[in-house]
């Protein structure tokens, strides 16, 4: 390792390039040019660029394939960035860090260390108000369960983060986990396709395609071939299971030259595989039995595991259907043979790390819950509110009558107006603590908006819950405040609706016009929603933040 001092800018310059992932520089090369920046920037006394040169590090050592080197890299540069918050430089070379080590540690089997990474990250109730950071930790959570065979809970994770951040503004972190949904769906597929299960597989096939036809268009800014390889050959993979046969044939086709041109073997000869399961398709039994041959003896023994059980799989299919059937059975007993160490591999990961199998169902619960809190105030947020509203009226199902309260705190405007936003946030956290306080178990109380508070109250009728409204208005005018100058009150005005029996959008509705009401009526007070308010009210959708 040479540590040459680089004081020009442009030299500066020139070495963050060839040290940054996204660079076009073999990884042996990047990652020396990652090396050498490390000093420079600590010799400039640069943290920023030191903390991002280690991350590089450890994502070459990654990509090389060097996975052990990648996780013992990592400890410490960890450490340092573990308070960092996504959106800052530093907090996103710690997304950055947390999703390689994750990869790195899955892939080599360490499953404790790859769940601890990205238990990091989804425990941290920021990250999931985050866009890009929700992703980077479904993507490390769903990584480690896919590889410990747990893919239907890593599909549930991946598409619930989708769920929440799909419609926020297209990003890298948006793509790779459509692209890792749309491969889990896929696998999934394969699993059950034997199976006779015609619903899931049709299902999974249509997560599969939604995903990838999602991740198409972010393809081109997000400009990264290794990607484009993935992604245009994972849809054309779904195509042919779903008889599209000749668009699959030309995002195949294209995949594979993208493949050839950059060099990227795996995915070259996963494409190849899906190539020959589209011969097939199209009824070219011998082609594909001979492509598939060729591909098979290719990838010899040492050829990715994923790629060899699915070629083999479509050779015996296409062999069978040309009626020779010693061919046939020798891939049968080829693919049979691989897809049980795989599954054995798979058990023995699980029943070394028991502890982590059971945690890992834990996180996914977990996952959810946080991605379901807000992060200021700790209350439930709006997704919380639309599961909630989901389970007290089931489509197909008797509801559940509730009443629900919309809370907004009077003036709120003129305390960050006169005390600052910080002054404000407080508050907030403090009108949260009070209306906690005041409530049931059996209430769930989520931030609406700003700084209206919603709280659900099952099986409650209209006139208990509003004598339970009038007593938390009354909390909250007498509390002192811990942020506010002595003696400075507050007043909340509420709105309480009942539930009709099946429209539970359309009380929330009804329960904001009520509180409208109680602030024209003078605020401070709690108001009734009438039937005019049920009526009229527009069921608003819930959207998903
Ligand atoms: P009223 O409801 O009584 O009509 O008056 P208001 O001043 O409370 O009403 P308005 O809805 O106009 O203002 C709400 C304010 O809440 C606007 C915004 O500055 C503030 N707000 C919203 N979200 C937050 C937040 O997260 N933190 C802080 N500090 N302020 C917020
Ligand atoms: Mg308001
Ligand atoms: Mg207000």
């Amino acid at each position: 390792m040479s540590s040459v001092r680089v004081s020009q800018p442009d030299a500066l310059n020139r070495l963050i390039a060839a040290a940054d992932p996204s660079s076009k520089c073999d990884t042996g090369t990047a990652e020396q040019a990652a090396r050498e920046l490390l000093l420079v920037a600590q010799a400039e006394g640069d943290a920023e660029l030191a903390a991002e040169a280690e991350v590089w590090i450890c994502i070459h050592l990654l990509q090389a394939g060097r996975l052990r080197e990648a996780i013992a890299e990592s400890p410490s540069i960890r450490e340092r960035l573990r308070a960092e918050r996504p959106g800052t430089r530093l907090g996103d070379a710690r997304l950055e860090l947390l999703r390689t080590i994750a990869l790195a540690a899955s892939e080599a089997g360490e499953f404790d260390v790859a769940m601890g990474a990205a238990q990091e990250l989804t425990r941290d109730p920021v990250v999931h108000a985050h866009a890009d950071a929700a992703f980077d930790a479904a993507f490390s959570l769903a990584v480690c369960l896919e590889r410990m065979g747990n893919s239907w809970q890593a599909l549930r994770i991946l598409t619930d983060v989708m769920a929440q951040h799909g419609t926020s503004a297209p990003s890298f972190p948006m793509l790779y986990t459509m692209n890792a949904l749309v491969a889990t769906a896929l696998g999934a597929f394969h699993r059950v396709r034997d199976l006779d299960d015609e619903g899931e597989s049709v299902d999974l096939l249509i997560t599969a395609r939604d995903a990838a036809e999602r991740a198409m268009p972010l393809l081109e800014p997000f400009a990264n071939p290794l990607y484009r390889v993935a992604v245009t050959g994972n849809l054309g993979e779904v195509l042919i299971y779903q008889g599209e046969l000749d668009v699959a044939e030309r995002h195949l086709r294209a995949a594979l030259a993208e493949a050839e041109r950059i060099g990227a073997t795996a995915h070259r000869d996963r494409v190849r595989a899906s190539l020959g399961a589209w011969m097939s398709a199209a009824g070219r039994d011998a082609d594909a039995l001979a492509w598939l041959t060729d591909l098979t003896t290719d990838l010899g023994e040492d050829g990715p595991h994923s790629t060899r059980i699915r070629a083999h799989h479509a050779a015996h299919l296409a062999a069978r259907s040309l009626g020779r059937f010693e061919v046939a059975l020798d891939h049968l007993e080829a693919y049979e043979l691989l897809e049980r160490r795989r599954t054995t591999s798979q058990l023995r990961s699980q029943s070394e790390m028991y502890v982590t199998r059971t945690e890992a169902q834990a996180e996914v619960e977990r996952h959810r819950v946080s991605a379901e809190r807000d992060p200021l105030t700790g209350l439930g947020n709006r997704r919380r509110l639309s599961r909630l509203l989901d389970q007290l009226a089931p489509v197909g199902r008797p509801a559940t009558p509730f009443s629900v309260a919309m809370v907004d705190v009077d003036h709120f405007k003129s305390i960050n107006d006169l005390l600052g936003h910080a002054v404000g946030d407080g508050v907030l956290v403090e009108v949260a603590q009070v209306l906690l306080d005041g409530s049931g178990d059996d209430e769930v109380i989520v931030r609406y908006g700003g700084e209206e508070i919603v709280i659900v109250m099952p099986s409650v009728d209209v006139d208990v819950a509003t004598a339970r409204c009038e007593r938390l208005r009354e909390r909250i005018e007498r509390h002192a405040w811990l942020d506010l100058p002595e003696g400075r009150q507050l007043t909340v005005s509420i709105g309480v609706a009942g539930s009709p029996p099946s429209e539970p959008e359309r009380a929330v509705a009804a329960a904001d016009r009520a509180m409208y009401t109680a602030k024209r009526a003078g605020r401070n007070r709690v108001a009734v929603a009438t039937s005019d308010d049920l009526r009229d009210a527009t069921p608003m959708s819930i959207p998903r933040r």
